[in-house]
This record gives C-alpha cells, structure tokens and sequence, in this order.
C-alpha cells in the first residue's frame, strides 16, 4: 500500500513538474523573444539615426557588438556587417525582413539555427537614404530553456521522491492503523470506512460459511477416525507416489511400527520393506486389486491392496491388512492335533490288528489266549479312553456351547474325586488328603469335576512310592481356588510352558505305559478357560508339582 501511495504521489508530482515546467518555458519563450525584439528595435533606431546624423563613420564608433548590425544597400548588396568580411556576403534583397523594409520601410523575421540550437530575430529598418539597417540578436532555443530547467528541477525532484516517501508511509499508517485493527473473526465490530462495509459483509459471509464447513468436515473426520480406529483390520490409504495419507493404529501395530516412525516416513514402503508388501503396493499403482500373505515376526498377516481410480488414472491405494495370526495358528493346531490323534490311534489299532491277526492266523497257542485277548482289552480301553478325552476336548473347544451351569462346591468335588482315585492312589502306594472347605463356583459340575479328577490322577500318576497328594478346595481373598498339590517327579523348567498343550508328555513312554494320553492337562486348561479361571503351575523335579486354579 505504502509503495502504491508513493507511486501515486511521485506520478502526479512529476507530471505537474513537467506540466509547470512546459508552461513556464513557453512563457519564457515568449518572452525573450519579445524583449530581444524590442531591444533590436531600439537599436536600430538610435543607428540609423547615428548614421543619419554622422554618416557611416558612425558605424565605426561602435564597439560593443551585443547584437549583429547589418547594412544593406539598395541593390541588397552588404555595405556593412558587424561580424564579418561584407564583401564576402551573398546579395541581401530576398532576406524575409529585408525585403519587407524595402517595400514597407521596416520588417522582421526569425530563423532557426539548428547546429547552434538557437533562435536568431532580425529587425530590418529602411533609412533615410534607401538602404536598410539590419539589427539581428539570439533568442535561446526551447532546448536551451529545458536544459536550463533541467538541474532546479532535478533538485525539486529529488525533493519530491523524499517527500512523496515520507509522506506516502504517514498517509499509509494513517489509514491502514484502523483497518489493520480489524478483528476478521467479528468484523461487525469494526467498520472503520463505509467504502469497506461491502468487503466486511462479504467476510462475515465467508467466516460463516467456512465456519460451518469445517464443523461438517471436522464431524466427518471424527466420524471417520472412530470407525478406523475401532477397526481391528489395518487400514492405510497411499498416493500415487506411496506417500502415507491415512492409516490407523492398527495398521501399525501389524505393521510393527510406532506412530513415529510412520510419521517420519514419507514413503509407506519405508515403514515395512518386506517383498509381499511391496508387491501388494507395487500391483496396486499398476491398477491391480490384489491380496498377499505376509508374516512380520511371529504375527501373520494378510494384505488386501486396492487402487483407487480417479479419470481413469491411478490416484492411490487404500491397503486393508488383516490380521490372521490366530486362524494360521489354530490352522496349525488343527493340522498337528490330527496328525497327533492319528498317531495316538495307530498305536493300538497295530497292536490289535497284529494280534487279531495271528489269532485268525491259528498260530497262538491256547495258553497265550488269555494273554493276547488282555493285550486287545486295554489297548481298546487306551483308544476309548482317548477318543473319550478328544470328545471332552471338542466340547470345550465350541465354548461348552449349551453346557448347563450352576453352583457348585468345589470342596465336595474335590472329596468325590478323591473319593473315585481312591483305588489308583492306593495302587499306586500314593495317599490322597482333601483339605479346605465349602465353597461354591459358578459353573458346570461335570467339567469341574473333570478338572479337578485330571489334576490328582496326574499327581498320582506321576508320583512315587508312598508319595503324598493334598487337594486343598478353599476360598483365597475371597477368590475360591482349588490347589492339587503332590511330591512326585516334578515336571522340567523347560517343559513346564508346554505341557498343557495337546499331545504334549514330558516322557512319552512312561505316561504311554500309565495309561496317559497327553490331553490330560489340555483339557484343564480348557475348562479353566471355560469358567475363566487362571492356571498357575509350580513344580520342581524329583520336589513335586503344585497347579492352583483360581476362579
Ligand atoms: P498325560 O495323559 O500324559 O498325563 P497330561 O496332559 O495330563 O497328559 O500331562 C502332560 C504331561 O505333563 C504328562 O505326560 C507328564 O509328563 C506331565 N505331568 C502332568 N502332571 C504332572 C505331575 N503332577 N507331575 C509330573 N509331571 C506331570
């Protein structure tokens, strides 16, 4: 604004200056030029009367040559000039102003000379004996004005800049001090130039406009983000040139990477540089919807990548990752428990079959009959017992879907249980002692029951001559619990993470020749989860084992 004012006030003060300075040298023109006339009038007058008076001697009394003094016979030939030879001159008579004071008895007339740059007046006056008089002086050309003007105006100039500089930023200041101090956000309030109320009202407009626009956009933001965030499927939207426009937390946590990192990342292919990632991106900006399996450390994942087309052309890529860690693992289960069942079955069922085979075979002997038919019997019960264990199994496995529940006190399932393992303790040597007291759980009788049965048939199982079992059945800080403690061979540090998997035995033979199937404490584990109580598991080898449930 300052520099719009100074051109503005420096424009119109040069072109008054100019405008001025033109009039002022016509003026002056004029002017000289009258006087230089009025001067060569004079004289004239006063020689031609000297000359009248004296004669042309009078000629040679002048000295002082101001003005070119000329004098012309009747012939027009020069008798006398003031500033040369007069011999030397052209014939006069056609001169404009000679030729005028022979007819009329004066004239005048002006020449310009352009190599001096200077107007030359001429005053012809007809004398007493026929010849003229000519007196010619200079006049300064307008040129000679303007470059006389040239340095003042120049100064004044100058003047101008300063003063149009000063000037310009104090009339500045002035009127922007009070449009400066407008509040845009309540432009009502000021209104410091009605020339302006058009641009406020237009202001306020917008600011309303806007003002509802970013509330509408902010609800969709909010909106958008609670439904990314809640979402357990990684989410992130790419441009063209894989820069990172959107994502969710999710998308970091199976990525594996933390918000700043992926806010420090300009390319989303910084932020994970495995080969199907990259690939699923790459496809994507080809314009190919497509999906990879991706692990990133023990998590897998699965990625859909799709482009996203605007006029035709590829404009992004939103990427959905999934997370199927728990399907791969549960995949993986799957494929190992049938594989384990297959096994466990094939056992026995060779055994059978072997036996039954010589039998038909007629080659045993009656005496072994007995034998081999005791052999078919438990590797038959083995087999029940298992296929019982793997139904037990799938049950919990469907969430004990349609399992009724009710109150149930742990402390006489305890007492039943001791109860029915009564005999095998006392087969095995082992004394089994119930402490405790009534307390109830919210739950399903049969799988408690179960539970607590699997616990103390493993403490007696693996346990040792004249080994002791306690089951305590109690409430702890109002948590009921039931604790199935023994002083047999213990279980190993390194197994002790493992052995509530399926099929999973310390030693596989000796829990084979006692009857184990190694679903024991999976089913435990599962009906722990299925009343949600936690399993804590203490034991030391050739010590003993100590498994609390805490429900
Ligand atoms: P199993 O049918 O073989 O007993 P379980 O799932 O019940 O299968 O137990 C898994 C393994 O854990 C057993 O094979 C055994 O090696 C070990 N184990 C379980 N309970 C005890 C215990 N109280 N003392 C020592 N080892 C145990």
């Amino acid at each position: 604004m300052t520099r719009k004012i100074f051109t503005g006030i420096i424009s119109v003060a040069v072109l008054v200056m100019c405008l001025c300075s033109a009039f002022l040298i016509g003026i002056l023109y004029e002017y000289f030029g009258n006087i230089v006339s009025a001067e060569l009038k004079n004289e004239a007058y006063f020689i031609s009367k000297g000359i009248s008076a004296e004669g042309d001697e009078y000629l040679n009394e002048i000295t002082d040559f101001r003005n070119r003094i000329t004098v012309i016979n009747t012939d027009g030939s020069v008798f006398y000039d003031s500033s040369g030879d007069a011999q030397s001159m052209d014939n006069h008579s056609l001169r404009e102003e000679v030729k005028e004071a022979f007819a009329t008895g004066e004239g005048s007339s002006s020449r310009y000379s352009d190599t001096l740059g200077t107007r030359n007046l001429y005053y012809a006056l007809k004398m007493d004996d026929g010849r003229v008089l000519r007196v010619s002086g200079k006049v300064n050309s307008v040129w000679s004005l303007v470059l006389g003007v040239l340095q003042p105006m120049t100064v004044v100039l100058v003047l101008a800049i300063i003063a149009a500089g000063l000037l310009s930023s104090a009339i500045a200041k002035h009127i922007l001090r009070p449009v400066n101090s407008i509040d845009l956000n309540n432009p009502e309030l000021d209104e410091p130039y009605e020339e302006l109320a058009p641009l406020l009202k237009k202001i306020r407009v917008q600011n309303s406009r806007i003002k509802s626009q970013m509330h509408e956009l902010k609800r969709k933001q909010t909106e958008f983000s609670i439904i990314t965030e809640n979402m357990s499927e990684g989410f992130l939207i790419i441009d063209d040139k894989t820069e990172i426009l959107s994502y969710n937390s999710a998308a970091l946590r199976l990525l594996g990477v933390s918000a700043e990192d992926a806010a420090k990342s300009r390319s989303v292919l910084a932020i994970n540089r495995s080969e199907s990632f990259r690939t699923a991106v790459e496809l994507a900006l080809d314009g190919k919807h497509n999906e990879q399996p991706m692990s990133i450390g023990e998590s897998c994942s699965h990625i859909v990548s799709n482009p996203v087309f605007h006029d035709g052309n590829v404009t992004g890529v939103i990427i959905i990752i999934l997370d199927v860690t728990e399907k791969e693992q549960r995949e993986q289960l799957r494929r190992e428990f049938t594989s384990n069942v297959s096994h466990e079955l094939k056992t026995p069922l060779t055994t059978i079959y072997g036996i039954s085979d010589m039998l038909a075979g007629g080659i045993v002997k009656a005496d072994d009959v007995k034998g081999f038919s005791e052999t078919i019997r438990s590797e038959a019960s083995r087999m029940i017992t298992l296929i019982d264990d793997i139904i037990k199994l799938s049950r919990l496995d469907e969430n004990g879907s349609g399992i009724e529940k009710c109150d149930v006190d742990i402390f006489e399932t305890a007492k039943a249980v001791a109860g029915r393992l009564a005999h095998t303790a006392e087969k095995a040597g082992v004394s089994v002692s119930v402490k405790g007291e009534s307390c109830f759980v919210y739950g399903a009788p049969a799988i408690l029951e179960e539970m607590i049965y699997n616990l103390t048939e493993n403490a007696i199982k693996y346990n040792c001559e004249n080994g002791k079992v306690i089951i305590t059945a109690e409430a702890v800080n109002g948590r009921p619990v039931v604790i199935v403690e023994d002083t047999g061979i213990g279980i190993p540090d390194e197994a002790q993470k493992r052995v509530f998997e399926r099929f999973y035995r310390v030693d596989k033979s000796h829990s084979r020749r006692i009857g184990g199937t190694g679903l024991g404490l999976s089913i435990v584990k599962h009906a722990a989860a299925f009343h949600n109580a936690d399993l804590k598991l203490e034991s030391k080898v050739n010590v003993g084992t100590k498994i609390t449930v805490a429900f």
